[in-house]
């Protein structure tokens, strides 16, 4: 079967990005910094519904070494892309306009671009760089390899132009910001903030609380290791699928739901479920629309799968997640997944076939993770059973005649940072 694809330890990432700058730049870097994939544990769909959701960092990551310049042109290689591109700080711009850079650059020097229109940089701009990147985050699989790759350019720029931001939560949430902008503005791809708060904010050996109202996070321990558990990603490599302005009608439904409602967003309705105010039934029947109440019962539903996660996990950290406490982290993954697949239907064949397999060979729980159509899905197993459950879904896989999917192994790991090795 296909082996779990390991996180490489810092001192082989950072080696890996030197060899790679020294080769193409014929100098030393300044530095090496890295960043995080991410998976999300539950709170799916309700990043722009005001919602929350619950990321971790992944273990694996995504290698920058950097060198500043003397002057505005950035550098930028890449051993996951070929050849040496170019970019001009002074003429680079958003997508669709005459600045645009095509491709990955637009990820990396658009960080650079952000971080100035942000007014993050101290004297008003930052300086060009040469970078070499190397990654161990599976691309386009939903881990957000795109967010990796910017907050590592990030907390490098961070360091070499002396913008302290790095250094506490406040400082990170700007350059999570930066980040943002740089991916929906110069790579002109629509994300929320979760990719990049989870790359920037979240901490080892916890999961990320991100309120998506306002950016506030709180940290939830999150110990899987302590707990003899650990998180199977499944890359389900299902082939791109002709879903486009499927995530466009998801959002709309969902602000057509929230007029109806007389609310600014759903997540006033959940919160109103929450404090008791109504229930989930009488939400629904205000509405006369079949497809806004199966998208608002997933919703609702799962900003209070966040919240019950959350309570649980506050009241049962590390080694104490076993016995109920665990089996209810287990179901709200499981019940994550069917309202994903009845209700907001963004499932695909690939998915459900990932998590009833897993659920089928020992998984407490599993369910698909990011938007969906594809992409990846989690499972929480026994440490001892993922290499087990990994080969179940394997067969199952090319049973149904489905690519051969991609498996890693993750406990929540460190955010962005200088690489000290
Ligand atoms: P995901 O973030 O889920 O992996 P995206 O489509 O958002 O998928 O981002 C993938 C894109 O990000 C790649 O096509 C590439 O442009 C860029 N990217 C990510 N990692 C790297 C890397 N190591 N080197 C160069 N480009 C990268
Ligand atoms: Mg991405």
């Amino acid at each position: 079967m296909s082996a779990l694809l390991e996180a490489w330890a810092d001192a082989d990432g950072a080696a890996r990005a030197r060899r790679l700058f020294a080769a193409t730049f014929g100098a030393e870097p300044t530095g090496v910094w890295a960043a995080p994939g991410r998976v999300n544990i539950v709170g799916e769909h309700t990043d722009y519904n005001d919602g929350l959701c619950l990321p971790i960092a992944l273990p694996h990551r995504t290698f920058v070494a950097l060198r500043p310049r003397p002057d505005r042109t950035v550098r930028l290689v890449s051993a996951q892309e070929p050849g040496v591109r170019e970019v001009d700080l002074d003429t680079l711009g958003p997508a669709g306009t005459a600045g645009e850079v095509a491709g990955w650059p637009a990820y990396a020097a658009g960080v650079a671009w952000a971080l100035e229109r942000e007014g993050l940089a101290a004297a008003g701009s930052v300086p060009g760089f040469d970078a070499a990147v190397d990654s161990c985050v599976p691309a386009g699989a939903g881990l957000s390899s795109s967010a990796a790759l910017e907050c590592a350019v990030a907390v490098a720029l961070d360091d070499v132009a002396g913008l302290r931001l790095g250094g506490d939560d406040a400082g990170r949430a700007r350059l999570a910001d930066a980040c943002v902008r740089a991916e929906n503005e110069v790579a002109g791809a629509p994300t929320g903030g979760m990719d990049q708060a989870a790359a920037l904010r979240a901490q080892a050996g916890h999961a990320l609380l991100l309120d998506c109202r306002d950016g506030a996070v709180r940290q939830v321990p999150l110990d899987l290791a302590a707990a003899g558990l650990t998180l199977l990603v499944i890359d389900t490599r299902a082939p791109h699928r002709l879903v486009d302005g499927q995530y466009g009608r998801r959002r709309r439904v969902c602000e057509d739901a929230a007029g109806a409602l007389g609310v600014p967003s759903l997540r006033s309705a959940a919160d109103a479920v929450e404090s008791g105010q109504t229930t989930p039934g009488a939400v629904l029947a205000l509405l006369d629309d079949d497809e806004q109440r199966k998208r608002v019962r997933h919703v609702v539903s799962e900003i209070g799968r966040v919240r019950s996660l959350v309570a649980r996990l506050a009241q049962h950290p590390g080694a104490q997640l076993e016995g109920s406490a665990l089996d209810t982290v287990a179901s709200g993954l499981d019940a994550s997944h069917e309202s994903l697949r009845r209700d907001y239907e963004v499932s695909c064949p690939e998915l459900d076939l990932a998590v009833e397999t897993a659920r089928a060979h020992g998984a407490r729980g599993a369910r698909m993770t990011g938007g969906g159509f594809g992409g990846s899905a989690i499972a929480l197993v026994d440490s001892g059973d993922a290499r087990h459950v990994a080969a179940a879904v394997d067969r199952a896989f090319a049973e149904a005649h489905f690519d051969a999917p991609a498996f890693l192994s993750a406990i929540p790991a460190a955010p962005a940072g200088p690489v000290r090795a």
